[in-house]
């Protein structure tokens, strides 16, 4: 697969602070040195063998299977024609709403799986990939297939590097690490009222169609989508769902600004509690550092990858927030095998370290 990315070809970030030697490492070089003389040390052949068994599992895992993809999909589309329908049916404002918040997840949960389809993970057949990925994932949400893969091929091939172009996002003051305890849930409630419209007009523009095909394709299928609620009288329900991506949809994924990569040159390796992967983290979009060691593997066997790494900390949700507080960042970064990223912390920090 053209786009899949192997841990090794990630370049060495540039701009990080590198870690030191401490004396934890040093105790934890001593104890391996101890082990080694233990009788139940793997033997070099055991090492490969493993090392071989785990590929095989990560080969078979990669295989994309369609039906899944289309299951995941369909029940998300179900969530938000249930959402239009209830608002249509009960139009009162705090159904409204609702329906908004319900639809702007939902928007979100189709995001993700378009960033699978971008990944040519829905289906082994590229053609079925792109066309399920445009019609039913990128266009509902205005957004493009091919102009978002180049973008985050870019993101997987040189992540957390000056040439990574999600780095040239989020880079104003309010996201400067530390942050308040609770700058990051006002700023999804702003997001969720449309206040950081600019930003998302700012992604738009760098995620433009690049074939002629998807400059014809979203208008059409945003008046194909406007024909049917005209055709069953219920139009205005266009503005419903429409006005949930530059406010839901939009905090959602500045959520996960946050907890991806913010502040070091990783991926945050964290688990969280199961409504929140439901709700805000959908399709194990929050095992997310398993995409980044293998994106070729489809979002549904992200668990099974999880599981083959058992060395690499996994920290909780709040330890990421923490992180982004008033907090140790370096031994964060040392207990995680971590790299902080110069460029999302204020000067004040960097002055401290
Ligand atoms: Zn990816």
């Amino acid at each position: 697969m053209s786009q899949a990315v192997s841990p090794v070809e990630i370049t060495t970030p540039k701009n990080t602070i590198p870690l030191k030697a401490t004396n934890c490492q040093k105790n934890t070089t001593m104890n391996q040195n101890d082990e080694s003389s233990r009788p139940n040390t793997p033997t070099p052949s055991e090492v490969i063998r493993k090392k071989k068994d785990v590929q095989r599992q990560l080969k078979q895992l990669a295989k994309p299977v369609v039906w899944r993809f289309v299951l995941a999909l369909s029940v998300d589309w179900m969530v938000i024609v249930g959402a239009m329908l209830c608002a249509g049916m009960w139009p009162t404002w705090w159904v409204c709403l609702a329906s908004v918040l319900v639809i702007g997840t939902r928007q979100h949960a189709l995001g993700v799986l378009g960033h699978e389809a971008a990944h040519y993970t829905a289906t082994r057949y590229r053609k079925a990939n792109d066309a399920i990925g445009m019609l039913l994932c990128f266009w509902p949400i205005g957004g493009s297939l091919t102009g978002y893969r180049r973008f985050h091929q870019r993101h997987h091939r040189h992540l957390g590097t000056e040439h990574d172009p999600e780095m040239h996002f989020f880079q104003s003051d309010e996201w400067k690490i530390p942050v308040k305890t609770a700058a990051p849930v006002w700023r999804f409630i702003k997001g969720c009222l449309g206040m950081q419209i600019l930003d998302y007009a700012k992604l738009i523009r760098s995620l433009l169609p690049k074939t002629k095909t998807e400059w014809v394709g979203i208008p059409i299928w945003w008046a194909c989508f406007a024909l049917i609620l005209w055709v069953l009288d219920s139009l205005w329900l266009l503005g419903l769902y429409a006005i949930a991506i530059p406010t839901v949809f939009w905090a959602l994924i500045e959520l996960r600004g946050w907890t991806e990569h913010r502040g070091i040159a990783e991926t945050h390796r964290y688990k969280t509690h199961w409504l929140f992967q439901q709700i805000l983290f959908p399709h194990n979009v929050w095992m997310h550092y398993e995409h980044h060691q293998w994106c070729y593997i489809p979002f549904f066997n992200l668990p099974k990858a999880r599981a083959l790494d058992e060395t690499t900390p996994v920290v909780q949700l709040r330890d990421v927030f923490e992180f982004l507080g008033e907090t140790d960042h370096e031994a964060y970064a040392r207990n995680n095998g971590s790299h902080l990223t110069l460029d999302h912390f204020s000067d004040q920090v960097l002055h401290c370290s």
